[in-house]
């Protein structure tokens, strides 16, 4: 077993593998000179272990010995001594931070007689009274499964007997008797005594750490935030430091710039005489951090320089968690914090311009999720709206829903598919399934550094929090407002509108607009104008730059086209047709496939032609000077005529009155059924079973572009051959294409080259491309009917039926039709690449399935050398900017700079 204990001293931030986000951390700021409490860490690998073999490493106890004597020297006491003790947290710390996912326990080492001990050298009673309660709750929760309630209760009890609301009313005695019920539960729940020797609770805790790696929690969570499950978690042995000596002591959280809008200045909450999670749970009301400049100057003087160092070391926000211990500072986390999506872009562009970080750096740091955040609409006119309350904005957004006030109703409603929104007075780790159910949060208490804002963010929902003027009442299932004609009661299912950028609370539903990025993408906005805004601008401009990736957008109407165009496409790499044989064509198309002569096939086909022709103009003329890839007809037939159900009923209950088309209707519907219609006739077998069909659309493309040219325009159309398996069916149908420009070249006299390719959607396609490239100028990998037919399975069947439980037992992390399933799918995508460039070095190859707007795809696709992706308009601008992000990760071996 190689080494598996380090000291601070031994680590460093790059080794978050090893020693986890926190210890690395630690170590960091150790080495920084910055006031660390002494301590070692525990490695991953020896979690890894414990995981797997169910027991800890045989050297690891002895490692542990060792570097415990050590810290035990450096401080001059012993772990758990009863005249003076040493006392410990055990703090879990995986390499991706999981806030409030695993466990901590502190005051390891106090025990009957060490607590005398350490009142003893206190002098003071209450505090070491307290410090023990402490350690038996988090104990008896953590390492002993007992539910956390019992004890809450307990001091519920302890105060209402004193009359009080507030913890620092209890005193020494009130402790101790805590003390006192707090051991009779343990002993009642686990059949045990509370363990009295320091070590056995150390070791104890530490596999109590190694467990909650797999928490029910811990695994949600790490599923909701794609953080693989094999990477365990490592565990962080502190020397304690109180902040519950008194008044003089504290403990606070803080962030060196506001994680909500980027903002740089004096972000955190601080609570006097409190130990660790007292800030977060919001036991008291914590005040802002600036209250402690009055407070305690000379310690706030040392956190402000501490934090810029932090920042300038970092190159980034930072968060922190800090202690006062009778006027000494004592750091005890830090962190790049999350942040959320605006911030991202502005914190990114500000570091630029304090010359911390380069442009490169700035785009490696933000994400095309991240954009596509900033992208969702806002609130717009809210002048008529009814303002609840305005509380603190902890994460932007705007959500519009119903309210609902647990978790297990908001995951019942979200399944039915309503738009809820969670209301809590403060939320804890068990919420976060109603907090992924629901469109947004709402609570009562805590601040920007509360569980519901921390993990809000980091999930990109909109939450407002700390809406102290609102009671609420869980039980009830509703909450209270002072309103200006009296109490205003808002009940479960009652419609709330939130918005996290101004934290307005408001009744009923607000409507929404677009947000200032999209305006920007539209040409709406100046980038100068708004700082989110030039921020962006900045960042995509050198995207734009960077990026080898084309980037073209699905658009089938001419509207689309010229959105697509505004945001920054370079072509249309997708244009179906099949809506355009809908709605009242449905009429012709009928009448092609009932046709019992070549006359009367040939008459529909004439008067689709023009329909055709028209829609092609008006999107060349948006695209003018662009590519414009124009797929023919894909999907069967049977989807433009009538139900089969329905028809048979029609006609059944007209009985001798069904008309001879409904009679004939039917045939052909029954005719063209198909048990398992995505491997029917469709695509290229439709074109060459059908006569006429692909060569009709051909013609409305030539003709279409020869008008365009008449005009005075520059049209670029490529004619797109779907769902080829073999290259001889692409001959056919080329050859027909060929013919058909040739002629409309003579009838108008305009000629040009129109490029003619393929999509690659069929495995058999994708295996024998370079057979296929003979007859294609162009790929287009349709990734969507390739997965689907790659994996066999049918996207609408499956997704629905099985996903879910596949994802949950990790046979995939995530959908592969979200992000395209690189080892498989991807292989078939590079397999064609290479071998249709062999045949045909100047093949120009693209994708137009969905991933190519999915970022992580979108870089695999930069990997793979495609010459373009194409994807819905809404997603081109984080096309681009995944597109650079891809070259400028690749210098960098695919991680930013923190
Ligand atoms: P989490 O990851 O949930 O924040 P932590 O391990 O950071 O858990 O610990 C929980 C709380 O206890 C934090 O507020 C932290 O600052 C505090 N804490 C941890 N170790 C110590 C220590 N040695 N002395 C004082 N407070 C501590
Ligand atoms: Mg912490
Ligand atoms: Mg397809």
């Amino acid at each position: 077993m190689p080494k598996l204990v380090y000291d601070f001293i031994e680590g460093n931030k790059d080794m978050k593998d090893l020693l986890g986000g926190k210890g690395a951390n630690l170590a960091e700021m150790t080495n920084l000179g910055l006031p660390v409490p002494p301590g070692f860490i525990i490695s991953t690998d020896a979690c890894r272990h414990y995981l797997a073999e169910g027991i800890v490493p045989a050297g690891l106890a002895a490692e542990v010995t060792e570097h415990l004597r050590r810290l035990e020297q450096e401080m001059g006491r012993s772990l758990g001594d009863s005249g003076d003790p040493l006392l410990v947290s055990v703090r879990s710390g995986a390499k991706f931070s999981m806030p409030g996912m695993m466990e901590t326990v502190l005051n390891i080492g106090l025990s009957d007689a060490s607590v005398q001990g350490l009142a003893k050298q206190a002098g003071n009673d209450r505090f070491a009274w307290d410090s023990y309660r402490r350690l038996i709750q988090m104990f008896g929760k953590t390492v002993l499964d007992i539910e956390g309630h019992e004890f809450e209760h307990a001091i519920d009890e302890a105060k209402r007997a004193k009359g009080t609301k507030n913890d620092l009313d209890l005193d020494a005695d009130d402790m101790k008797a805590l003390v006192d019920t707090f051991k009779q539960i343990v002993k009642t729940r686990t059949g045990s005594d509370f363990p009295q020797d320091p070590r056995e609770q150390m070791d104890m805790a530490v596999n109590a750490v190694f467990d909650s790696w797999n928490a029910d929690r811990a695994i949600l969570y790490r599923r909701q935030e794609r953080i693989p499950s094999d990477l365990g978690t490592a565990v962080n042995v502190v020397t304690m430091v109180f902040g519950n000596l008194g008044p003089d002591s504290g403990t606070g959280v803080a962030f060196t710039r506001d994680p909500g809008s980027g903002q740089q200045g004096v972000y955190g909450d601080y609570l006097q005489n409190a130990q660790g999670e007292d800030v977060v749970a919001g036991i008291r009301n914590t005040v802002p951090l600036q209250e402690l400049e009055k407070l305690d100057p000379a310690s706030y003087g040392e956190l402000m320089q501490i934090m810029q160092t932090l920042e300038n070391h970092y190159r980034d926000l930072c968060d922190i968690e800090f202690t006062i211990e009778r006027g000494k500072l004592w750091m005890l986390q830090t962190r790049v914090g999350k942040r959320t999506a605006g911030a991202a872009f502005r914190i990114a562009v500000q570091l630029v311009d304090q010359a911390l970080i380069d442009i490169d750096e700035a785009l490696r740091r933000v994400d095309g999720a991240q954009l596509a955040q900033l992208m969702f609409p806002r609130f717009g006119d809210t002048a008529g709206a009814a303002l609840i309350t305005k509380a603190i904005s902890a994460s932007p957004g705007a959500a519009v829903g119903k309210a609902v006030f647990d978790s297990a109703t908001a995951v019942e409603r979200a399944e039915r598919g309503e738009d809820v929104i969670l209301v809590r007075r403060e939320t804890n780790p068990d919420d976060l399934h109603g907090m992924i159910a629901a469109r947004g949060i709402l609570t009562s208490r805590g601040g920007k550094t509360s569980h519901a804002a921390v993990v809000a963010r980091g999930m990109g929902k909109t939450c407002v929090c700390g809406a102290d003027q609102l009671e609420v009442n869980v039980a009830a299932g509703q909450f209270a407002a002072a309103g200006k004609d009296g109490q205003l009661v808002v009940r479960q299912g009652d419609v709330i509108s939130i918005d996290g950028t101004s934290g307005a609370v408001y009744l009923g539903e607000v409507p929404v607009v677009a947000s200032p990025v999209v305006e920007y993408f539209e040409g709406n906005l100046d980038p100068a104008a708004d700082e989110l805004v030039s921020a962006v601008h900045r960042i995509m401009t050198h995207a734009d730059k960077r990026r080898r990736l084309g980037v073209r957008a699905n658009s089938d109407t001419g509207e689309d086209s010229a959105r697509a165009v505004r945001f920054g496409a370079q072509g249309i790499g997708l244009t179906r047709t099949e809506h355009m044989f809908l709605g009242e064509r449905r009429q012709l198309v009928e009448r092609l496939i009932l046709a019992d002569s070549d006359d009367g096939r040939k008459a529909a086909l004439a008067e689709l032609e023009p329909l055709q022709r028209g829609d092609f103009v008006e999107i060349l003329e948006a695209m003018d000077g662009l590519p414009v890839t124009i797929r023919l007809l894909d999907p069967p037939l049977h989807e433009f005529l009538p139900d089969l159900t329905e028809l048979s009923v029609k006609v059944a209950l007209a009985g001798d009155k069904a008309t001879e088309k409904d009679k004939k209707l039917l045939e052909e519907v029954r005719r063209l059924h198909e048990q398992n219609p995505m491997l029917g006739l469709r695509g290229v077998r439709l074109g060459l079973v059908i006569p006429g069909l692909y060569a009709m659309q051909v013609r409305a493309i030539a003709h279409a572009a020869a008008d365009r040219i008449k005009a005075g325009g520059n049209p670029h159309p490529e004619i797109m051959i779907p769902l080829v398996g073999a290259v001889q069916e692409l001959e056919a149908a080329r050859d027909e294409a060929e013919k058909v420009l040739a002629e409309v070249a003579a009838e108008t006299g305009v000629s040009g080259h129109t490029l003619i390719g393929t999509m690659i959607e069929v495995p058999r396609a994708a295996l024998t491309a370079g057979q296929i490239a003979q007859a294609a100028e162009f790929f287009s990998f349709g990734t969507n009917d390739l997965t689907q037919m790659g994996w066999g399975f049918s996207r609408d069947d499956v997704e629905g039926a099985f996903f879910g439980r596949y994802i949950e037992m990790g046979i995939f992390g995530v959908s592969p039709f979200e992000t395209l399933d690189a080892e498989g799918i991807g292989r078939l995508v590079e397999i064609a690449t290479t071998e249709g460039r062999a045949t045909r070095p100047d093949l120009k190859v693209g994708v137009c399935g969905e991933h190519g707007g999915d970022p992580e795809s979108v870089r695999f696709f930069h990997h793979a050398g495609l010459d373009y992706v194409s994807c819905s308009p809404f997603r081109v601008p984080v096309a681009r900017l995944e597109a650079g992000r891809a070259v400028a990760l690749e210098e960098t071996g695919g991680s930013d700079s923190r």
